[in-house]
């Protein structure tokens, strides 16, 4: 079947064809002219025009046409949610006695633990539904609540599982050092985590560590690092979130596919991280629900890094799994232009996840993922918290379009 968009008043397009990302401070060079698309049956984008010959119209008068929203750092799959220990928090309960109560990651842990995989899978099936509506295509999932080598292989083996349940791609990230369990220390739950790695490769692309006073340190950094590059996976690290651990110059040793939070990072280490091929990963809803400091993306994008936006999607500190209410507390928080915040949630963030070859952006050859917003894309950022996907189509087929859309869509 082949399909025609038609009409669309805004097509985002990169300002060169094959690009593997590109640098923030060049996001001016996105283009948003008016235009159609042509997509094959194959639902590969085939023309940067509209085509007579369709099966399949789709008037896009009035609309604009984004590449599929790519959301590269969720903590999908977990089970639960944490809205009583979210009220504590902001009423200024201190987290010293949330976590003595059982909150915090151990939380998620016990109730990962507690529920059956069809129960864990259902829910993460819902929020995926959701974020579809919000126009996410592709997302990455991550382990990290298992805390034993059983619970993080069965957490990467449900992820996997929600990979073929759902209509987005999918990635998996094994995020083996996120918290140290009981009964063990950093170095010792280190080793359990080299000896779990072997096992984990069969269903990740990528390792992750959390870097911070509470968790592990640059050395663990430096050895998570070293693993990746033994097993050819890319190394991504949640760091500088609270605390300055100076990760920088260890992740970008190791040649870090992303470095993510980065709020806390040190003056010295913008310049090396902009001029490296790591991505900062910015997570602006993690940082305004837990009233965090602000990463300096403005000085991050002026000195040429990749720049991405991503939700932190999980039930603790970032219960957003919307991107456009990312890119719109981006927008405010850090200065950005419209331009460079579509660009951090859809070429550089295919890039994170090594997708960029074939997804994220428009242009002939790449998956027709694709979402049609009601509305100028500078609308996203402005009319906060609104959903603007009118409707979301992954490898040229419509798989969520909203009920007052439904006439924009014709089949012959
Ligand atoms: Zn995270």
């Amino acid at each position: 079947m082949i399909t025609s968009f038609d009409n669309a008043a805004q097509i985002l397009r990169p300002p060169e064809h094959g690009l593997p990302y590109l640098r923030s401070n060049r996001a001016s060079e996105l283009t948003l002219d008016p235009g159609g698309i042509t997509v094959s049956e194959e639902g590969t984008i085939t023309a940067l025009e509209s085509t007579p010959d369709a099966h399949l119209r789709i008037d896009a008068t009035g609309c604009a046409l984004l590449p599929g929203l790519v959301d590269c750092h969720t903590h999908l799959p977990f089970a639960g949610w944490r809205a009583q220990e979210y009220e504590q928090k902001v009423t200024g309960v201190p987290y010293e006695q949330i976590a003595r109560a059982g909150g915090g990651i151990a939380s998620s842990a016990r109730a990962l633990k507690e529920t059956p995989n069809d129960a864990v899978l259902h829910q993460a099936r819902q929020l995926a539904g959701e974020m579809l509506q919000a126009g996410t295509t592709t997302f990455e999932c991550k382990s990290g609540y298992g805390l034993s080598r059983d619970g993080e292989l069965r957490s990467l083996q449900l992820a996997t599982e929600l990979g073929r349940a759902v209509d987005q791609q999918t990635t998996r990230t094994a995020l083996l050092a996120h918290s140290i369990p009981h009964g063990y220390t950093a170095d010792t739950w280190m080793d359990e985590v080299e000896a779990m790695v072997p096992a984990a490769t069969e269903y990740v692309t990528a390792l992750d560590i959390f870097v911070e006073s509470i968790a592990f340190d640059l050395e663990h950094l430096d050895r998570m690092g070293r693993l990746a590059t033994d097993h050819n996976l890319h190394l991504r690290a949640h760091v500088e979130q609270f605390t300055t651990m100076r990760s920088v110059p260890v992740a970008l040793k190791h040649n870090a596919r992303s470095l993510d939070h980065l709020s806390a990072i040190h003056p010295d280490d913008i310049e090396p991280l902009a001029n490296s091929t790591t991505a900062a990963v910015l997570l602006p809803g993690a940082e305004f629900m837990g009233k965090e400091a602000t990463a300096p993306a403005r000085a991050l994008i002026d000195a040429g890094a990749i720049v991405v936006l991503a939700t932190d999607a999980n039930p603790g500190t970032s219960p957003i799994f919307e991107l456009p209410t990312i890119i719109g507390l981006g927008v405010r928080r850090y200065g950005l232009s419209t331009r460079e915040a579509l660009l951090a949630t859809t070429l550089n963030a295919a890039y994170v996840l090594d997708l960029a070859p074939h997804t994220g952006s428009i242009e002939p050859g790449k998956r027709a993922d694709l979402v049609l917003l009601d509305c100028p894309v500078e609308h996203v950022a402005y009319r906060l918290g609104r959903n603007p996907v009118a409707a979301t189509f992954i490898a040229g087929e419509p798989v969520y379009v909203r009920p007052d859309a439904a006439w924009r869509i014709m089949k012959r």
